[in-house]
């Protein structure tokens, strides 16, 4: 026969803290608490499993669950002396709910089960306190109501407050017994008039409807939201526990709160917590009266009464058992507590939800205090927490004061972390002139490639359209600039020159914008910004690291993830400066140069259009020629800045009509250059016009029809080579072909490569040479990799085309569909942020393995958005790549995710 069902406490205790997954955390817990001899009220756990029988069977309860429910129950009687439904000495119990991971107060409880209209009065005779027994009979009436039988508390508060209003009394505290008494006897007319049917008397029937009720809340929708927000899996189910009540709210002497080992918004080393007098448990959660500080040193100058003040024994106690718990769990703990008539009982303890500065924090402490060791620490932080430290931070309590006062505009897509604040800019160029003057933030529906000097020139970017890799997404993580995408609630009108959210409208120009990043929120209006510690010691330099603990925690971090990783980490960089940031924040090399970016700067643009613009071979030269020294001091840039590191290179990518002038203004510029007609630009650039450009005339493709500009990119990354070299500084170009589907698009571009190395060597007298390989971004190009193998020194994954081409996914279009996507479960994650594993992931791997089995040692990286998301570094290692690559401000979150990888192998 299975078991279904777990004592704790008293002389029956049958579960412990490995017994998680069928206990949950707060069953298995309260079982090893007990065996631990630290005094948990009795009871037993029905395990999660019997939550999946329950909804298998038609939210029925097995009946041999129910038979194992009758036993234990009989058990607890025993042990306690007392009977449920004894009308002299009732036994009262509360019905909880507790997943594997909890889940906080996402699920349903009900407390002082079993009271009736004659428990109730043995309550108040065995207790001698008939206030209390009525004060517990009215919760029980308003929560059972509320949870099993829908019953809104709403209607049983009003009636308090009718009374409250008759008798002039503020608390519930000063209520008295008959006047509870009374209410009791209202609420049950009210249940009545509701259902058409009496509040159950019969404790047994009550048992029995709140244990299904907890499993039933499993799946209402707050709980389904937060499971899909934490990545808890619908089939875990959660467990449900009965336990003796104790109670909090017999007398002054009595009361219950929350505590935490450590405080959970920083981190601090400091007993922490929250209690009331004469109360129960969701007194202190519901808000009706303000609860205490535990400790004198929270309670400083607030004139408030603390515990350690108030039952200076009690606190002791629970001081010694807090500790003691984290030291037997090892972790911070919150802890749930009551205290009846001067006696401590614990009724929870867990692992403690934290914010991700405390979390790194309270890591770093617990080795410093021998808790645990370094590996365990580097295991408990949430790489992605990283950018915490990194991402420049808005004013917590200006945040909330804006929300409050409805500043809230919208809500988009935490698409580039970090906080910005300024006046709104709807085109790249007022970006530009606006900045002058003071900081500005991009608003547009959407970006291109010819809004990056605005985005360059903007502390943050807005968009209306897009999701996690849309251009202005990537374009902005690479630059570590905040940036919300996807906001569609927004409606940018550029001839009204207004941005407006509901009644919220803002005039481009005048009006100051605020865009969260991180929570992807926007404000209207300017809260205040500031760059984090971590980035004034490293890129600004302004601060010394000894002098800030946020930098010291991030170095701390970075040394433990470097000691234990083997999988190397490089950055996505197109300029010196992007490139120089990575390395200080711990990248070993570029994976990724894209050489197009380089094009936009400055007076450059009208060189590439004449050469774009140019109609034949000579034209496309002459604007080549004029290219050449600019690109080629962009690569000596880089080169300088990397010393030595690898510098993985990409020829030309995207489609020629991103470069080209659509507006007149351009178009007439480029006339005057080219010497031809208005007439004759707007024909030209019309007739590079593409139905679908991500699938056309781009990558590889370019260099086939216009090998001249391979030639161009070539010399230049020669030559910047060869001329620091002189300089004494070491390059390490490699150069890779992006796009390629077939290994003979390769072979072609690569043999034109290798002329044109061959004739600067030999007009230099030089000898040299570079590794020259590939991306793997094309579904053809991975499954026939052993075919390309033969032609590439190694493979770069383009993980972000990949996707784009495995899954036919527009990456700029699948905004509109793929939130739904993931909303119905069709894919659990957006495969832009997150690799999909199953799918394109096996691509990765059938080409890491074909490409290997025809050269052994051949180097693998990834260079697309998924090289800086934790989970995707993970797969990857598993793989077996060499390194991933990253934005530079994901840098140190792949460096900390490789490092997990690493240790999880173990
Ligand atoms: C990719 O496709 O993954 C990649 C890195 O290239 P891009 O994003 O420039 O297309
Ligand atoms: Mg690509």
């Amino acid at each position: 026969m299975t078991k279904h069902v777990y004592s704790f406490g008293g002389d029956r205790n049958e579960g412990s803290a490995s017994m998680r997954n069928l206990l949950g955390g707060k069953g298995c817990n309260l079982a090893e608490m007990a065996s631990l001899n630290i005094p948990v009220p009795p009871g037993f756990t029905v395990t999660t499993d019997v939550c999946t029988l329950y909804n298998q069977a038609g939210k029925q309860l097995p009946t041999d669950v129910i038979e194992q429910i009758k036993e234990a129950l009989k058990w607890l009687e025993g042990t306690r002396g007392k009977k449920l439904g004894d009308a002299a000495n009732p036994l009262l119990v509360s019905v909880r709910s507790g997943a594997r991971d909890s889940m906080p107060g996402m699920m349903d409880t009900v407390l002082n089960l079993g009271l009736n209209d004659q428990t109730v009065e043995g309550l108040a005779k065995a207790s001698g306190n008939p206030r209390f027994a009525y004060d517990s009979y009215r919760r029980f009436i308003m929560m059972y109501s509320d949870v099993v039988m829908d019953v809104h508390k709403d209607h049983f508060e009003e009636k308090i407050e009718e009374l409250k209003a008759k008798t002039g009394k503020k608390l519930d505290t000063e209520i008295t017994a008959e006047e509870w008494k009374e209410l009791c006897g209202e609420f049950k007319k009210i249940v009545k008039a509701k259902l058409g049917k009496d509040f159950p008397q019969d404790p047994w029937e009550q048992l029995l409807g709140a244990v299904c009720a907890v499993f039933n809340s499993w799946d209402t929708e707050r709980a389904i939201i937060y499971r899909r927000m934490n990545r808890i899996p619908d089939e875990w189910g959660t467990a449900v526990n009965v336990q003796t009540m104790v109670f909090g709210n017999m007398g002054d002497d009595c009361g219950t709160g929350v505590a935490f080992t450590r405080d959970p918004g920083t981190g601090e080393p400091y007993f922490f917590g929250e209690y009331l007098i004469n109360a129960q448990g969701e007194d202190v959660v519901a808000g009706i009266r303000t609860p205490q500080p535990i400790t004198k040193y929270q309670a400083a100058d607030s004139g408030l009464k603390s515990l350690e003040e108030a039952m200076p024994e009690v606190f002791k106690t629970l001081l010694d058992t807090c500790n003691r718990l984290e030291k037997h769990f090892k972790n911070m703990q919150d802890l749930e507590f009551t205290i009846e008539q001067r006696q401590l009982y614990m009724l929870q303890t867990r692992n403690g939800k934290r914010t991700a500065l405390a979390g790194i924090r309270i890591a770093i402490d617990m080795v410093k205090e021998g808790l645990i060791d370094e590996q365990e620490a580097l295991k408990r932080i949430n790489p992605d927490d990283l950018t915490q430290l990194l991402a420049p931070i808005f004013d917590v309590k200006e945040k909330a004061a804006f929300k409050k006062a409805g500043k809230m505009m919208a809500k988009g897509l935490p698409a580039g972390p970090g906080a910005a604040a300024g006046i709104i800019a709807l085109s790249a160029e007022e970006a530009e002139q606006l900045s002058a003057k003071g900081p500005v933030v991009l608003v547009r529906t959407e970006t291109s490639p010819e809004d990056l000097a605005g985005m360059v020139a903007a502390q943050g970017i807005l968009t209306a359209r897009g999701g996690m890799t849309s251009h202005a997404a990537v374009v902005a993580r690479g630059m570590g600039k905040p940036c919300v995408c996807g906001a569609s609630n927004l409606v940018i009108d550029t001839v009204k020159r207004t941005v407006t959210a509901g009644d919220i409208v803002l005039k481009a120009g005048v009006d100051n914008i605020s865009i969260d990043g991180s929570a992807g929120e926007i404000y209207a209006g300017k809260l205040s910004a500031f760059p984090s510690e971590v980035n004034q010691v490293l890129v600004d330099k302004s601060l010394d690291g000894s002098k800030s603990e946020t930098y010291q925690r991030f170095a701390t971090i970075m040394g433990w993830a470097n000691k234990y990783r083997t999988m190397k980490v490089r950055t996505n960089a197109d300029t010196p400066k992007d490139a120089g940031v990575a390395v200080a924040f711990g990248a070993e090399g570029v994976g990724l140069c894209r050489t197009e970016h380089m094009f936009f700067e400055g007076e450059r643009i009208l060189a590439v259009r004449e050469m774009i613009l140019s109609k034949d071979v000579e034209g496309r030269k002459t604007a080549l020629a004029k290219v050449l020294p600019m690109q080629r001091k962009d690569f000596e840039g880089i080169f300088e800045a990397m010393n030595g590191m690898p510098v993985n290179i990409r020829l030309i990518d995207p489609p020629l009509h991103e470069f080209v002038p659509h507006d007149e203004k351009g178009q007439a510029d480029m006339a005057k250059v080219l010497g031809v007609s208005v007439e004759e630009v707007k024909h030209r650039v019309e007739k590079l016009h593409e139905f679908n450009p991500m699938m056309g005339h781009r990558g590889c493709r370019l260099g086939i029809t216009y090998p001249e500009i391979i030639r161009m990119q070539m010399r230049a990354i020669a030559e910047a080579a060869i001329n620091v070299e002189k300089k004494g500084i070491k390059a390490h170009p490699e150069v890779m072909v992006p796009l390629v589907g077939h290994v003979k698009e390769l072979a072609f571009t690569k043999a034109e490569m290798l002329a044109e190395v061959a004739a600067i060597n030999k007009e230099q007298g030089a000898n040299f040479s570079c590794p020259i390989g590939t991306m793997i971004e094309i579904p053809r190009a991975a499954i026939t990799a052993d075919q390309v193998a033969t032609e590439a020194d190694y493979f770069s994954f383009g993980t972000n085309d990949l996707t784009q081409m495995g899954f036919g996914f527009s990456r700029d279009d699948s905004g509109s569909f793929l939130p739904e996507y993931v909303s119905k479960k069709i894919l659990e994650d957006d495969p832009f942020q997150s690799l999909d594993q199953q799918g394109i992931g096996e691509l990765v791997k059938i080409a890491a393995t074909k490409g290997r089995s025809v050269k052994p040692d051949l180097k693998l990286g990834v260079c697309g958005e998924h090289g800086g998301d934790p989970r995707s570094v993970k797969f990857f290692y598993k793989v077996g790549l060499n390194y991933v690559s990253c934005s530079p401000f994901r840098v140190p979150i792949a460096i900390v995710a490789a490092a997990q990888a690493s240790l999880e192998a173990k």
